[in-house]
């Protein structure tokens, strides 16, 4: 499949979260038609797809079907269980993009980030922990305060716990029940930006600027865009992101989470092979937006120009902040995304909203 798929073709999504929908959006746009996998009925993306399957990502025969039912797939989840994906996405002959390869990667923090070591990305210091034992000398290698953190399906601060001293490791580990962990040094940063990436079937790589980004109870709350950086630090942010990409070999998009020390100093957090949060403002910002890059990508379509042409403030709408939807539309300035969800339960994310400036600087 090195041609692109024609509109009309069939882009499958696997996820059916409020990324699967941002993509369907941007896809739909470019007349093609959309299918989203995942096991949530009336979830945000069945809302908008034009089919939806409702299944379980551990049914190969379920996958099979809706690999055969698409043209090019996608995924909007990191945490998607992999070895009945990678049977079918092997048989599928590079349907899937990302690859299943770049998910394994970045679902498992331990792969991660020996795969961001071995090509000379800095990271936190950190040491795996499979046993109460590793943990003594991961302890005494990394020291506190530090992070402990399960390898595997963590995201908004789930699944770690900060340690002060040795015995809060012992009880974190207990707690997470005795699962693969890694154990991180404290990243004393002075801040947090973060840089999404493209590049598609024929290697070009397109970068977005890279973006600051404020947390509230572990859960992203505001993203700036562009991140106020000295020239110099955000040319080697974005250099990071594209030597992550090329060495990945990544056909779609990937954010790259950062922390940046006082001195200048980036260290990578985090990778999701997929768009991010810390992207959404580019739907309104940016002449090609995250989700339709994602799209691209996947669909085998040369990637759009990324280039800003305002400055951008977005904020997520958590929860209950979702009830001002009627107070923000009824900011002319103010561009309100919703996602189709019911349940306004604490840290959930049921929106967002983006406020666009002139453009300031490159
Ligand atoms: P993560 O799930 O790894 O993205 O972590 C969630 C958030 O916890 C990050 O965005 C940081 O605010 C904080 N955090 C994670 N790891 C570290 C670290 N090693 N040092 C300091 N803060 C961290």
């Amino acid at each position: 499949m090195s041609r692109p798929l024609p509109p009309g073709s069939t882009l499958g999504i696997l996820g059916n979260g409020q990324l699967g929908r941002m993509t369907a959006q941007a896809a739909s746009r470019l007349g093609y038609r959309t299918h989203c996998f995942g096991p949530e009925k009336n979830s945000p993306a069945e809302q908008v797809c034009t089919v939806s399957t409702i299944g379980d990502y551990r049914d190969e025969a379920a996958l099979a079907k809706f690999f055969a039912a698409c043209d090019a797939v996608t995924y909007e989840f990191e945490n998607i269980p992999v070895a009945a994906l990678a049977r079918v996405a092997k048989k599928s002959k590079g349907k899937l993009r990302p690859s299943v390869e770049i998910l394994s990667i970045c679902q498992d923090r331990i792969a991660e980030k020996s795969f961001l070591n071995s090509i000379g990305i800095a990271t936190a210091p950190w040491h795996a922990v499979e046993s109460a034992d590793e943990l003594v000398v991961a302890l005494a290698a990394v020291g506190t305060p530090s992070i402990l953190k399960t390898a595997r399906m963590g995201y908004d601060g789930k699944g770690q716990r900060k340690v002060l001293k040795p015995e809060d490791a012992t009880k974190a580990f207990a707690d997470f029940g005795g699962a693969e962990c890694v154990l991180e040094g404290f990243v004393k940063f002075e801040r947090e930006i973060s840089v999404v990436v493209a590049r598609d079937l024929s290697g070009k790589v397109r970068t977005y600027v890279p973006v600051e980004n404020e947390h509230k109870h572990h859960i992203l709350d505001v993203t700036i865009a562009p991140a106020r950086l000295p020239a110099a630090v955000a040319k080697q942010a974005l250099a990071i992101a594209a030597k992550i990409a090329r060495k990945l070999d990544l056909v779609g998009v990937l954010a790259v989470e950062m922390f940046l020390s006082k001195g200048g100093e980036i260290r990578v957090n985090e990778l999701a092979p997929r768009p991010h949060n810390s992207g959404h403002w580019t739907i309104d910002a940016c002449v090609t937006s995250q989700f339709e890059q994602a799209a691209r990508a996947a669909l085998g379509l040369p990637l759009g120009d990324p280039v800003r042409h305002s400055d951008a403030k977005m904020k997520n709408l958590i929860g209950a902040e979702a009830n001002e939807w009627a107070k923000i539309a009824s900011d002319p300035k103010a561009k309100l995304h919703l996602y189709g969800k019911a349940e306004a339960r604490p840290g959930r994310k049921m929106g967002h909203v983006t406020w666009i400036y002139p453009k300031k600087g490159k």
